[in-house]
């Protein structure tokens, strides 16, 4: 090192040929356009990186690299070209064609920046926001997409990330291990590019020195980290100098804000961790699959019928209103609650009703009137309904279960304890009730986590009092104004919400994930890649070599997925007072349905139907109004298997569920939907499988049938491959809408605590 120091770096120098001077002159310019502190900081480490690693000789170095004189020629005149912005500005006319550096291309400089919620001309279906963040002293801009060129891919990548180890001194071994760099090159520093001049605060050419020279750093540092490890590796890169340059490297990433995150799916649980990832200061990118994020949580709208389509029933709104608080807003400024009284009803084959209430008194009256024993034990069940939720709150949702020390923790170990992990939700519920109508209301809730009472542990007996002592609420709009609220939430806080684009495969450098690519060719590098879509599907098809693939692939075939649904979307010319906005319609015999459901595999013969009257209403004709019904109608069916196809019946399945529904009262409902001005639409576990990726069509990933499944579900962090995480249903801390945005929140700070702790995720 002490050799080739104190040579200028061309490289360094902000214009082709240029000198140190170009340097201080653009440093000087980024001064006059940051916070003193900030610039003071920014630009002392980064003259003191400059010195200690850039300003080398390349040729000096060259002589220490694989590279033959005229490729390492050709790596310098590319690392002027994008670190120059006059050659950047010929490249390219602003508004004229794209530049394409290898296999990339960027904006022009000075492109000024979308605004917030509005849609990039250039991406179809993306909404691009950014809007400053207060208290920052930089401002951040989204990351851009990197269009993907037809030509062949060279190997200059490579050679650039090695000119970049051998200029810091680092061993060619490491460099010849990086191998998938040849994907990324250039990314990461034309990516940068785009968010440190966003960093900077202002767009425009005088902007561009600075870039270039933060640019620099941040692609440095990215060809560094895939070596971090071996850093501290006893014969490698030893040395007070190489741990303070990695050090201020470091630093500087982190000052730069130049973090940058890619989530795979707007599911909440998605857009939760975005938002999250969004406060902690990281640059955010989600790709969705289908033009509208929500993922399983939809709104339909068709004929003039308005149908949530997905979750209906939601609970724990405190969950919801943290997401708001966390970013100094209030929930009510973005939607609209309301408290739910009657939360459900419940309707059972001989005519008996159960209004489910928070009002413990009224519940025991309309118990007693069919089980006068049964009543008595309702309010011990619902302390100890309470006592399982205050439980599982504070030792299995508030946290992420990653390795075993997090495993070993006395304080989850004394939660086992008490919550009696391997008894059964039935075995539970039978010790306080009898009759089959109060063993049915509260069985029903292992549904909720698509699972068997009989199965899914005792736990779950918890959302007994998550639903009638904390209450459903009803949101204005439909439930899909949760999804609206969440998206105008993520975009202020600058996220990209890529929609219409899906994710095709997961890129991996030097052991890590360092980006997506898309089905449209986009490539969005990155420091984490957070996987929403569902885990067990998606990890085979995105990163097919995965370093875990067969032992997943045998784990696969041993799980038990949880249940799906068989959905009608029913829109009827007519109104049924006697439903609220929950209903559930019981059979006789209902612990049927998960014989059917998980031993057979089959849709149930004599199914529950739930019934959420999701919007009503009416159209005017002529002086009079005809009364119109929205109702999404809900019964569990089997996840796909093989030998046993849903879709073959669903025809004749969806009139037998509406001729169950005719005899509990619903009468002609059959035939409205069916005539002129009703409408009918029947989903399947097929699709939602193709809508949501949903593994084998199930709604929660896994069932929560047992232990292992209930407690130790897909891990939230990829154990193989660095900087890869998963949120969402199928993950810890589960299903649902509350959890998934609970879940989400979890990995984003587990995300950011590992990245100050590292440097990078
Ligand atoms: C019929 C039904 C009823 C339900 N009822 C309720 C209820 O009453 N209450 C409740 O709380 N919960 C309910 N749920 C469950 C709840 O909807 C889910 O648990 C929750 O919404 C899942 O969120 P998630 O974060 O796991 O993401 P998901 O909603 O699963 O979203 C994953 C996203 O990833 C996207 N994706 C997949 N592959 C790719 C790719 N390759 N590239 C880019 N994007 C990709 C998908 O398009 C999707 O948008 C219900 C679900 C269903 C289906």
């Amino acid at each position: 090192m002490a050799a080739v120091r104190g040579r200028r770096c061309p490289a360094w120098s902000g214009r082709a040929g240029g000198s140190r001077g170009g340097s201080l002159a653009s440093a000087e310019r980024t001064r006059q356009r940051i916070s003193p502190a900030g610039n003071r900081r920014l630009d002392g480490a980064a003259r003191r990186i400059h010195d200690d690693v850039h300003d080398i000789d390349p040729s000096a170095a060259a002589a220490r690299l694989p590279l033959g004189r005229s490729a390492l020629r050709r790596s310098q005149r590319r690392l002027h070209f994008r670190r120059s912005p006059e050659l950047r500005e010929n490249g390219r006319a602003r508004g004229g064609p794209r530049v394409s550096i290898g296999r990339y291309g960027f904006d022009p400089p000075g492109e000024a920046p979308g605004r917030a919620g509005t849609a990039r001309p250039d991406r179809p279906g993306s909404v691009h926001a950014h809007v400053p963040q207060p208290g920052r002293s930089m401002e951040r801009l989204p990351q851009k997409p990197v269009p993907r060129p037809r030509e062949k891919p060279s190997l200059d990548g490579i050679r650039i990330h090695r000119l970049c180890l051998a200029l810091s001194g680092a061993s060619c071994r490491s460099a010849g291990r990086t191998g998938g760099m040849g994907r990324l090159r250039g990314g990461s520093s034309l990516a940068g590019l785009g968010r440190v001049r966003g960093g900077a605060g202002h767009g425009g050419e005088d902007g561009g020195g600075s870039i270039q020279r933060t640019s620099g750093l941040v692609r440095h540092v990215r060809a560094r980290q895939h070596r971090a490890d071996d850093f501290h590796r006893p014969g490698f890169g030893e040395g007070p100098l190489c741990r303070k340059r990695l050090r201020m490297e470091r630093q500087a990433v982190r000052m730069s804000g130049s973090r940058k995150a890619v989530v795979v799916g707007a599911g909440l649980g998605g857009l939760s961790c975005a938002i999250h990832l969004a406060l902690q200061g990281w640059n955010v990118t989600v790709v969705e699959k289908e033009p509208r994020p929500g993922g399983k949580l939809q709104r339909v709208e068709e004929a003039g019928y308005r149908f949530d389509n997905g979750p209906s029933t939601m609970t724990m709104q405190p969950v919801f209103d943290s997401v708001f608080e966390a970013a100094g807003r209030r929930r009510e400024d973005y939607v609209e609650f309301y408290p739910l009284d009657p939360v459900a009803r419940n309707a059972f084959h001989d005519g008996t009703v159960v209004d489910v209430t928070g009002d413990i008194g009224h519940m025991e009256e309309q118990i007693a009137r069919y089980s006068p024993e049964d009543a008595l034990k309702y309010r011990p069940f619902m302390k100890e309904s309470a006592r399982l939720y205050e439980l599982a709150s504070k030792e299995f949702l508030s946290r992420l279960v990653l390795d075993w020390r997090d495993k070993l923790q006395p304080s989850l170990l004394a939660g086992f304890g008490r919550i009696r992990p391997f008894t059964p939700m039935s075995r539970t519920i039978r010790t306080y009730f009898r009759h089959p109508h109060t063993l049915a209301m509260f069985g029903r809730y292992a549904t909720y986590v698509g699972a068997s009472p009989q199965r899914a542990p005792s736990i779950f007996n918890m959302m007994a009092h998550v639903e009638a002592g904390q209450g459903v609420f009803g949101v204005k709009g439909g439930t899909y104004s949760i999804v609206e609220a969440f998206a105008k939430l993520a975009g202020e806080l600058g996220v990209v919400i890529a929609a219409g684009d899906a994710a095709k495969e997961i890129l991996i450098a030097g052991g890590k994930a360092a980006g997506v690519e898309t089905e449209g060719g986009n490539l969005w590098e990155a420091d984490a890649v957070v996987v929403n879509a569902d885990a067990l599907a998606a990890v085979p098809r995105l990163i097919p070599d995965h370093p875990g693939a067969s032992r997943m692939t045998s784990r696969l075939h041993k799980l038990e997925p949880s249940v799906s649904g068989f959905v009608l979307l029913a829109g009827a010319e007519s109104d049924y007072p006697q439903l609220l906005h929950h209903n559930v319609f019981f059979p006789e015999r209902y612990h049927l349905e998960f014989d059917d459901l998980f031993r057979k595999g089959i849709l149930p013969e004599k199914p529950a139907v739930y019934v959420c009257r999701s919007g009503g209403g009416a159209v005017r004709a002529g002086a009079g109004e005809i009364p119109r019904s929205s109702l999404f109608v809900l019964v569990n069916a089997p996840a796909q298997r093989d030998g046993y196809s849903v879709e073959n019946r669903k025809e004749e399945y969806a009139a037998r569920i509406l001729g169950l529904l005719e005899d509990r009262g619903l009468r002609g409902i059959g035939a409205a939907v069916r005539r002129e001005g009703g409408l009918l639409r029947i989903q399947t576990p097929d699709d939602l499988e193709r809508r949501t990726g949903a593994w084998r069509g199930s709604i929660y990933g896994m069932s929560s049938n047992g232990f292992r499944q209930s407690f130790f579900r897909y891990p939230s962090k990829d154990s193989r491959l660095g900087g890869l995480w998963y949120v969402g249903g199928s993950t810890h801390p589960g299903g649902g809408t509350p959890i998934v945005t609970i879940g989400g929140r979890l990995v984003a700070e587990r995300i950011a605590k590992e990245g100050v702790r590292t440097g990078w995720a």
